[in-house]
Formats: C-alpha cells, sequence, structure tokens
C-alpha cells in the first residue's frame, strides 16, 4: 500500500502551527485538511485524552455556530494527540483560517461554566472531560502561533 501524504512529513522537525494537511477535489468541490498541531511531536509530552476531549467538543461548538459554520466539514482530535484536524469546504489557506482558529482558541481559553455536549445522552464517554487542561492547551496552542506564526510545513 502506498505511504499517505500526512506520514511523508518529517514530525522531528514539525513544530506547533497551522498547517494545510491535504486538499481534496470531488467534482467540483474543495475539501481543504488543517493540521492544527499543538505540541511538537515525539518531542513534547501530547495532549492528555480528557482535554483533548473537552477541546474537541468545545472546537466544533464554536465551529458550527461561528461566521463560517457553513463551510466547517469536521472538526476533531489526531489519534496521536498531538493536535487537532479542522477539515473545510474550499481551497484554502493557513492564512485564510488563522482568524477563525485563533478566535476559536479565545472561545476555548474563556469558556466558563458547563462544557456543550457532556450530557450522557449526548456524549459516548461524557465525564471524560478537563475544562482547565483543555484551555492550558488552548493559550499554549495560541502563545505559540502567536509567537512564530507556522503555518506552512518544514522542509
Ligand atoms: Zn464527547
Amino acid at each position: 500500500m502506498e505511504r499517505i501524504e500526512s506520514f511523508r512529513i518529517n514530525h522531528l522537525t514539525l513544530i506547533p502551527g497551522l498547517y494545510v494537511s491535504r486538499r481534496d477535489k470531488c467534482k467540483d468541490v474543495d475539501v481543504t485538511t488543517f493540521d492544527l498541531r499543538i505540541t511538537a511531536p515525539n518531542r513534547e509530552p501530547v495532549v492528555d485524552v480528557p482535554a483533548l476531549h473537552t477541546i474537541e467538543h468545545l472546537g466544533a461548538t464554536f465551529l458550527r455556530n461561528s461566521a463560517q459554520k457553513e463551510n466547517i466539514v469536521y472538526f476533531g482530535p489526531m489519534g496521536c494527540r498531538t493536535g487537532c484536524y479542522l477539515v473545510m469546504f474550499g481551497k484554502l489557506t493557513s492564512e485564510d483560517v488563522y482568524p477563525l482558529v485563533m478566535e476559536m482558541l479565545d472561545f476555548m481559553i474563556g469558556f466558563e461554566g458547563e462544557i456543550p455536549g457532556a450530557k450522557p445522552e449526548e456524549c459516548g464517554n461524557y465525564s471524560e472531560q478537563n475544562l482547565n487542561m483543555a484551555k492550558f492547551y488552548a493559550k499554549k496552542y495560541k502563545d505559540a502561533l502567536e509567537k512564530d506564526k507556522s503555518l506552512v510545513y518544514p522542509d
């Protein structure tokens, strides 16, 4: 089997950033997948599961209520737990979604109260959440993007 595109990126030089993971097209519909890399792969601790779960709930809620809601296909965690994927309609660049991602991080950092979708009838593992740690990672990621706007994969 062929080695898929995202496995060809050298994860040893990858730093936290907002990268285009892939662009796909089916008929006339363009779809862009973004790699929201929160931690440096294989060099920093991965995001813990409850925090990543909360990031998923807050991020999906924010994005699906945002001005861009019609263009959101999917938002969710990477299996390696070093970040999240954001899938959107359109042939987009990291610059295009940078303001939206920053707004989403501000939403997470400032979030108070009941985590959306975290009731037993709404989620498959409703009690596994950690709002404080989700905020910690959102802040860490936002700081990284502000310090070094990494928008293209390193060579
Ligand atoms: Zn859930």
